[in-house]
């Protein structure tokens, strides 16, 4: 049986424990809901008081020369490029995710006029479902969006596929996918390869330039810990620069925006995909949230992950055994930094945990979910997350009438 103490001795070894520092969470907070809603960091604290203090209170709408605010869109992007493997002048900063994924669609459906479908996972979280079918529709030829069992992938591949787009890290299961692997596949048959890096940017070190990836798009508010609505992010391989177009152009993305010409020319670069005005606020949160991270390594936050979701998955199948399906992989190379639980009452379970301090969530129809953030979860947290499960399965709270009517929220 692993005990506190074991865990105890495990936060006194770790390397990344100092970090925890760096986060503003209430001492009694076991917060398992990271990939949903990262927490504040200090340095967002510092970066958004200096942006409304100084650049925004002082400045005025001088700042736009004087803090370069059209520039933070793309100095964002050079900041974020280590996390996913890209190089400066790569990555751009900007709209949120389900916007980032529409740009990408719109744009590389011009690059294959002659492929008539683009192919994604049934299970692929809905809003991706819903903008690739809705560019679909745009294009002005007929495109079919093929939703497909990923597992499959290798029969649908053919030379009229235009676009394969998938979720490197499940948002239900935490199955993680082999992205180089996968990549290589679509690319022999001349399609485009478009990840979406939601539930993996700063959970899985990641690397766009070897494994060869077109486009990629993530989120700013979930492990980045950009805050609520962040800004997302959107990767273009070097090759594809000036070549695939913003299908939502604006005046920002124009090369000359201050000339105020009545014609479209595309600035150069990753600006291309600017659309509108930068949510300089937002970005300044997502830049004070980015400091942790270069303060460790990916591979430092993949170590600590596995170790804490291996650790989660033990304390669960001896305490509780036979309680829940685990439908994460066991295996390394196939996990996330998730552990998904499956029980036919896991919303009143993930209530009665919240109700007792313990944060996950809940997806619909039976999973309970769980993240794990290296950068401030501790080893103790764990354990006691588990003796809290513990006793809400045991003490049947979870069966309370009270979890009977759903929150707007899960
Ligand atoms: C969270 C998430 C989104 C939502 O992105 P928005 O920024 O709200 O548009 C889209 N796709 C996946 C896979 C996600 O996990």
């Amino acid at each position: 049986m692993i005990t506190r103490d074991d865990c105890r001795a495990l936060d006194e070894r770790d390397p990344l424990a100092e970090l925890r520092g760096e986060f503003i969470l209430a001492k009694e907070e076991i917060y398992l809901d990271g990939n949903s809603l990262g927490p504040v960091t200090r340095g967002t604290q510092r970066r958004v008081n200096q942006v409304i203090e100084h650049e925004w209170a002082e400045g005025l709408v001088r700042s736009w020369n004087a803090a370069q605010w059209m520039d933070a869109p793309l100095k964002l992007g050079d900041r974020l490029a280590p996390l996913i493997g890209a190089h400066a002048g790569e990555v751009l900063v900007a709209d949120t995710l389900t916007f980032l994924l529409a740009k990408i669609i719109g744009g590389s459906l011009e690059l294959r006029p002659e492929r008539h479908v683009i192919i994604t996972d049934a299970v692929n979280f809905h809003s991706d479902l819903y903008i690739v079918a809705g560019m679909a529709r745009l294009v002005g030829r007929e495109i079919v969006v093929k939703t497909i069992d990923r597992n499959t992938l290798d029969e649908h591949l053919d030379e009229d596929v235009a676009l394969v787009m998938l979720t490197q890290v499940d948002f239900r299961t935490g199955e993680m996918l082999d992205m180089a692997g996968i990549t290589r596949a679509v690319h022999e048959v001349g399609a485009l390869m478009l990840w979406d890096f939601a539930h993996s940017t700063g959970a899985v070190p990641l690397d766009v330039t070897s494994a060869d990836v077109d486009f990629a798009a993530g989120c700013g508010y979930k492990y980045l810990n950009g805050g609520p609505g962040a800004p997302a992010f959107m990767y273009v391989a070097p090759r594809w620069q000036g070549v695939l177009r913003n299908p939502l152009p604006g005046w920002l993305g124009h090369a000359r925006p201050f000339d105020f010409e009545s014609t479209y020319e595309s600035a150069p670069g990753m600006r291309a995909y600017v659309t509108s005005s930068p949510s300089v606020i937002a970005l300044g949160a997502l830049d004070g949230a980015l400091e942790v991270f270069e303060r460790t390594t990916m591979a430092a936050i993949r170590e600590k992950s596995l170790a804490l979701t291996d650790l989660f998955i033990e304390l669960v199948e001896e305490s509780l055994p036979g309680v829940f399906e685990l439908v994460t992989p066991r295996e390394h190379d196939q996990r996330g930094s998730q552990v998904a639980l499956r029980h036919s009452n896991g919303y009143g379970i993930i209530q009665a945990l919240i109700e007792r301090g313990v944060t996950g969530d809940f997806r619909a129809p039976d999973i309970c979910r769980f993240g794990f953030a290296p950068l401030y979860l501790r080893y103790v947290d764990i354990y006691d997350a588990v003796q809290i499960l513990v006793e809400v399965m045991s003490s049947s709270a979870y069966l309370d009438t009270k979890y009977e009517r759903r929150l707007a929220v899960t």
